[in-house]
């Protein structure tokens, strides 16, 4: 709820710390006009929110896609009703390459053209994030025309998640864009550390760094506004390393940096992971917290934004903290909508971003009984598996 608030607050009213002079590109009364079909959202999500109904009257207020990647669970389907029908040869195809030909068709299916269809829907957009586990968002050639155009025609913010391997080639569009922030998933902030996480030789670490080092470059030349953060996984093996990772961005000249829980790529639990029930993590993350944001109050400062990671619980059967069925939407390349934005739940169906009242399909539906407070005049909707043990339904108190 803060989260939106201030997110709804900064679209409606932009302070003179936003990234980007925004009042003044537009004028007044268009810079109004432009926001109306989200002040209004707003409006109807206040009214609706007492009701915290399973069917609610607003639309939603994020939009998650991955413009160049679908669905792992609309791949599955494609590809089993594919095989079905496949012929011999195409059988071979897969056998032979072990990935279908499905998966190189997804990448560059969202284009301007598509986006702009689907910005139409979602009038109460107020912030965009592009990402992609699979095909990197960069790979969409039109990403950045799609960046520009949700910025033009609703001052809607992007923000794209890349694995950085074409900064460089981007880099001079990147800094001369509409995009409000990029984060560079690093994963690890020294050849070894990065080597250990993602199993890739250290070589590859030193190929990002050039990448990043390029892109802050190009921005300090250019005097561009983009906010450039990178993500690091965190583990029981690292955490102790948060002071170094935290010099290792500042000496990038990054404005952020965002630690991120290990988690298995199945989401299983993982004796690697961070729990909140590990008092000497807990114990240690807060000191150095309290040292950044001591760091931060002094009066030369850079700013520096620091998000620590999410802590999971040991049991995490009966969290309802995550609010992704309520104010988001995720949409992948072939326009699939789903009611998580980490795609983990393989439930159906998906629905498309054109079936009216989308955001009311009975996915949504299902997903809010479970993130509602359990009440004994309901049937109980039990934590799908998936989200016990997400970061995006950790205890956040
Ligand atoms: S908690 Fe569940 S619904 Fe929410 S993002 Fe995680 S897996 Fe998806």
């Amino acid at each position: 709820m803060g989260k939106l608030l201030s997110a709804i607050l900064n679209a409606l009213f932009p302070s003179g710390q936003s990234k980007r002079d925004r009042p003044q590109a537009a004028s007044a009364v268009g810079h109004w006009l432009s926001r109306m079909p989200q002040l209004l959202n707003m409006l109807r999500y206040t009214l609706n929110a007492l009701q915290q109904s399973e069917v609610l009257d607003y639309d939603p207020f994020y939009l998650h896609i991955t413009p160049a990647e679908v669905h792992p669970l609309a791949i599955s389907q494609a590809i089993t009703s594919k095989v079905r029908a496949a012929s011999d040869s195409d059988q071979t195809e897969i056998a032979e390459t072990g990935e279908h030909p499905l998966r190189s068709e997804t990448t560059q299916a969202v284009n301007l053209q598509s986006f702009t269809f689907l910005l139409e829907q979602l009038p109460g957009i107020l912030a965009i994030d592009f990402t992609g586990q699979v095909h990197d968002p960069l790979m969409n050639p039109e990403l950045l025309d799609m960046v520009e155009h949700a910025y033009r025609s609703s001052r809607v913010e992007s923000t794209v998640y890349t694995d950085g391997f074409r900064l460089k080639e981007f880099a001079d569009v990147l800094v001369s864009s509409s995009l409000h922030s990029l984060v560079i998933r690093m994963v690890g902030h020294k050849p070894s550390a990065y080597s250990r996480l993602t199993g890739k030789p250290p070589q590859e670490f030193l190929a990002l760094l050039e990448n990043v080092k390029a892109l802050v470059q190009r921005r300090g030349e250019v005097r561009s506004q983009l906010a450039i953060e990178i993500s690091l996984c965190m583990d029981i093996h690292n955490f102790q390393e948060l002071p170094e990772m935290i010099t290792f961005a500042k000496y990038l000249g990054l404005d952020g940096l965002r630690l991120e829980n290990y988690l298995t790529p199945d989401s299983m639990k993982s004796d690697r992971s961070l729990y909140r029930h590990h008092n000497r993590v807990v114990h240690f993350l807060r000191q150095a917290e309290q040292v950044h944001h001591q760091e931060q109050a002094q009066k030369d400062a850079i700013p520096f934004t620091l998000k620590m990671p999410s802590l999971l619980d040991a049991d995490m059967s009966a969290h309802r903290y995550c609010r992704d069925a309520f104010n988001t939407v995720s949409v992948d390349a072939h326009l699939n909508v789903s009611a998580c934005s980490r795609h983990a739940l393989a439930c159906e169906p998906f629905g498309k971003i054109w079936d009216e009242d989308f955001f009311n399909n009975a996915m949504y539906q299902w997903l809010r009984n479970v993130y509602s407070a359990p009440s004994p005049s309901k049937q109980s909707f039990p934590v799908p598996s998936a989200c016990q043990n997400c970061p995006k339904n950790a205890n956040p108190h």
